[in-house]
């Protein structure tokens, strides 16, 4: 019987003009007797019969110098070399393709960068991180359209097992447990035994990876489509306390994750990583964002989770929307959309309100049109807006008329001006 041409299968799985440039690569390589492979996640996709989005592509040969040599040709295609790495990438219209020089790796001591060094595509393969992703498929050599798999990846991939490549797998580089608790999710597949039982021993090299490469593995998580059941797996497989010992993650929050998305689509990470973080204390908030190396704006939405818990029993009282901008403004809006997320009832259709109208209204008089009225310029021009905005959020003025009414009682003196918000983000 005739072998499927996988390369055919891969053309029809791609845009046009991703199709293009591979055909140009395939070309180039073939004309310079270099072996050129599409290997990982495209392959395996393919493979399952599932929409592939980015092109990874291993050349026995210098990659940055063959992605260089086909970018002048290719139209609306930038193309960008690390020569240190080894590699480089095409990017085109709606189309990525890395190119890497095939490696072999060595790895002095766990959670270490890995020394690397040229090598023949069996060693790249060896050193992924599961045998469903060491699979290759022959682009330019004597096996073209062959598949090349010499660790039995796609017989994983019936099965739906994610197997690691040796046995010292996770304590080489334990991103690869994270990596793996996301592929169970997205593909539905499950842990081999043996590689269940090797991962549970090293869990605890998770300690020894960088809170960068941490984080970026972490975020990958959290933009999968339902990334509260990589948490609780990773929760179960104790992943979580490696990460910071207070750190844990049950049904109730998962609820929340899921009550996250009915609330946006799309909830932005920093949403996610307070929600993360929602029942721990401020120290422990501090420094779960320190081990992660969080950016900014993602260690003030983890920092934050705490104050906006403590939240909760001031914003169930009945309080006037004027009081929950006070207490709601000086969180950032990440952890506001955890709070609405986590809360349920008044407290929740608040924290709601509050991101989705509140937060926004604004007076219809400003600081000129109060100048205008007799104002004095000055710090409490700042006062009288705050008292016109709260009084607009209680329904006290709806009209400009009823504002300026209200700003001539507050600077003639018959109005005192009452404690308001002082921020609104
Ligand atoms: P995704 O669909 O999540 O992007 P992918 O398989 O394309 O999955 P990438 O992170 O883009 O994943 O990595 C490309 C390939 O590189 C993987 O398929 C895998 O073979 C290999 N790889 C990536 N990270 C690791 C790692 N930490 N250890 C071993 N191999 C890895």
């Amino acid at each position: 019987m005739p072998q499927p041409n996988f390369i055919d299968k891969l053309n029809a799985a791609l845009p046009t003009a991703a199709r293009e440039a591979l055909d140009v690569l395939i070309l180039a390589a073939g004309t310079r007797s270099l072996a050129l492979y599409a290997v990982g996640g495209c392959v395996r996709d393919l493979l399952l019969k599932r929409p592939t989005l980015d092109l990874d592509l291993t050349l026995e040969g210098d990659a940055p110098a063959l992605a260089r040599a086909v970018a002048g040709g290719l139209a609306d295609v930038r193309c960008t070399v690390h020569p240190a790495f080894g590699t480089a990438t095409l990017k085109g219209t709606g189309f990525r393709i890395d190119v890497a020089s095939a490696r072999a790796e060595s790895y002095e001591r766990p959670g270490a960068l890995p020394a690397v060094r040229p090598g023949p595509l069996r060693d790249d393969l060896f050193r992924r991180d599961f045998t469903a992703n060491a699979i290759a498929i022959a682009l330019s050599s004597d096996l073209t359209g062959g598949l090349i798999d010499p660790f039995h990846g796609e017989a994983d991939l019936e099965a739906g097992l994610l197997r690691a490549l040796h046995e010292a797998s996770f304590r080489d580089d334990a991103t690869r447990i994270l990596r793996g608790a996301r592929y169970e999710a997205r593909l539905g597949f499950r842990f081999e035994p043996q590689t269940l039982r090797w991962l549970k021993r090293d869990v605890r090299y998770l300690e020894a990876i960088s809170g960068r490469r941490l984080r970026d593995e972490l975020l990958r998580v959290l933009r999968e489509p339902q990334p509260e059941r990589i948490l609780l797996r990773l929760h179960g497989l104790g992943a979580l306390t490696v990460l910071h010992p207070s750190l844990s993650f049950d049904e109730r929050r998962a609820s929340a994750f899921a009550r996250l998305r009915e609330l946006r689509d799309e909830p932005p990470a920093t949403a996610c990583l307070a929600l993360l973080a929602w029942e721990l204390t401020p120290p422990e908030a501090a420094a779960l964002a320190g081990r992660l190396s969080l950016t900014r704006r993602e260690a003030e939405a983890v920092r934050a989770a705490p104050d906006a818990q403590a939240l909760l029993p001031a914003l169930s009282a009945d309080v006037p929307p004027s009081r929950v901008v006070e207490l709601l403004s000086p969180l950032p809006p990440p952890a506001v959309w955890a709070l609405a997320a986590t809360a349920e009832g008044p407290p929740a259709d608040r924290a709601l309100h509050y991101l989705r109208r509140w937060r926004y209204l604004k007076p219809a008089l400003d600081g000129h049109a109060l100048v205008a009225l007799g104002a004095p310029p000055g710090p409490r021009l700042g006062e009288v807006l705050r008292r016109l905005k709260a009084a607009k959020l209680d329904g006290e003025v709806r009209t400009r008329r009823d504002e300026e009414r209200l700003a001539r009682a507050i600077l003639s003196g018959t109005e005192a001006v009452k404690a308001t918000p002082s921020r609104s983000s």
